[in-house]
């Protein structure tokens, strides 16, 4: 019998990566190179193609050439970096996803309520460092432990990080609303991923196998991976075709697959093609 297999309907990258992709392709394309604080995204295969067409991905403002334009990534930019930026009378191109921004607004929007900010999100990330840097006195919550550290708040409000997983966002906020009186909570994890989460629980309840597709060192594919491998113990997660195990699909009737943001259609293609082989 033939091997099943469903690709979740959001996979591959979401819009937000898409789009800086677009653009940073678009720009290299007009100038000859483009520069860029930190990869696009976490994703190799994503990095070595842009490299091809001249986006450059650099640690420091120093290493930016004044001839040549900079790019702010889908997930966001410190406000600090971006003055520096700007100060240097660099050509700034803003590739920051809408619903980051949006992200953005929210926080200063309890900043200018006078609440505390508490922000739930990965510490150091790049997308929760550039919501931080609104100011300096923000919480940043990146697990049960943190909550200790929120004492003698009265008035705060809390935004999210995109990619967060939607269980374990509403557990801190329920610890954090028995420690606060004047809690607001701005549910800021993307559409783009909540329904990621949505369709990744039901392949993994549906599915012999599950197969989560990216980058290890991107957090949003490791939080799918966790989110499955909980309701199914078969779940893998892999960064390319490559790293299929034969071992895997023994016995087995039908395979889900599903990805991180970060992740592009292509390898998704790859993978699908050589299990049909296996
Ligand atoms: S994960 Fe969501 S917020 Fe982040 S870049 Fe993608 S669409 Fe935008």
């Amino acid at each position: 019998m033939k091997l099943k297999i469903e690709i979740a309907k959001e996979s591959g990258f979401c819009h937000g990566v898409n789009r800086a992709v677009e653009i940073a392709k678009k720009v290299a394309r007009k100038y000859g190179k483009v520069f860029m604080l930190g990869d696009i995204v976490h994703n190799e295969h994503v990095v070595k193609e842009l490299e091809s067409l001249g986006v450059r991905a650099v640690s420091s403002i120093e290493e930016i050439d004044k001839e040549f334009p900079v790019l702010l990534r889908s997930h966001g930019t410190p406000s600090q970096i971006v003055k520096r930026l700007k100060e240097r009378k660099l050509k700034v191109i803003d590739a920051t996803c809408p619903l980051v921004v949006n992200i953005h607004n929210k926080a200063m929007e309890i900043l200018r309520e006078g609440r505390v900010l508490i922000i739930v999100g990965d510490k150091g990330h790049e997308e929760v460092e550039a919501i931080k840097s609104f100011d300096g006195k923000s919480i940043v919550i990146s697990g049960e432990e943190d909550i200790e550290a929120v004492r003698s708040v009265k008035k705060a409000g809390i935004v999210v990080q995109s990619t967060q997983s939607v269980e374990y966002v509403s557990k801190i906020v329920g610890l954090l609303a028995a420690r606060i009186d004047d809690l607001r909570f701005v549910n800021t994890i993307c559409r783009p991923t909540r329904n990621r989460q949505t369709q990744v629980k039901e392949l993994a309840a549906s599915k012999d196998v599950v197969l989560i597709v990216g980058s290890r060192g991107s957090a949003n594919t490791r939080r799918l991976f966790e989110i499955a491998n909980k309701i199914n113990k078969k779940t893998y997660l892999i960064s390319s075709a490559d790293e299929l195990e034969k071992g895997w699909f023994k016995g087995v009737k039908t395979v889900g697959i599903s990805s991180g943001a970060s992740t592009p259609k292509f390898i998704i293609d790859e993978i699908v093609s050589k299990i049909e082989k296996i």
